[in-house]
């Protein structure tokens, strides 16, 4: 039987528990996730993409069937290249709604053979953001409880303040 591959995009500047949320869920819709990190130029991320890859792979080396790696490339053809036919996304609040809306329907249009899914937010983490545990970090607050340690601690090292 052909194995179900979705592909998880997103900038990841850094992952948060509630990204980890999503892969965590969606796994048990899948059989394989590829968590694609996008360059996102445009947002000036605050780790590169290779430092947000290794802290990808770092929170999900728990699992066998998650695959991490960047692009730069169109998200529709990224998954052409990946053979893969399906996009995963999570939905927190309404204001995510309009932006996940537009992106699903032009990716549709663009290429009919692939779907977005979208997958509800867990209650914990309907108000989690990277933007805001950036905010927190520059601020002085503590951040620990809404990223894997690993990430609190390149956070921490980065040295924002
Ligand atoms: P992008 O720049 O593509 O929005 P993000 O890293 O901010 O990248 O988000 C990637 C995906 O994860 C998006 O679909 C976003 O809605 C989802 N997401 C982010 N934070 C959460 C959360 N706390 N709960 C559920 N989904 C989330």
């Amino acid at each position: 039987m052909k194995k179900r591959i979705a592909v998880y995009p997103g900038t990841f500047d850094p992952i948060t528990n509630g990204h980890l949320d999503i892969i965590g869920r969606g796994l048990k819709l899948f059989d394989g996730l590829i968590v694609a990190i996008a360059e996102s130029p445009v947002k000036e991320p605050l780790f590169t993409v290779d430092e947000r890859i290794r802290m990808v792979k770092e929170s999900v080396k728990k699992y066998r069937n998650v695959n991490v790696e960047g692009f730069d490339c169109l998200l529709i053809d990224y998954l052409h290249k990946k053979k893969a036919r399906i996009i995963l996304r999570g939905l927190r609040v309404i204001s995510d709604f309009e932006y996940e809306f537009q992106m699903a329907l032009t990716n549709r249009k663009l290429a009919p053979d692939i779907e977005t899914v979208f997958m509800m937010t867990a209650e914990d983490y309907s108000y989690l953001s990277s933007r805001f545990i950036k905010e927190i970090a520059r601020l002085g607050g503590r951040f620990d409880c809404f990223v894997p340690p690993h990430v609190a601690k390149m956070l921490k090292e980065r040295n924002i303040r």
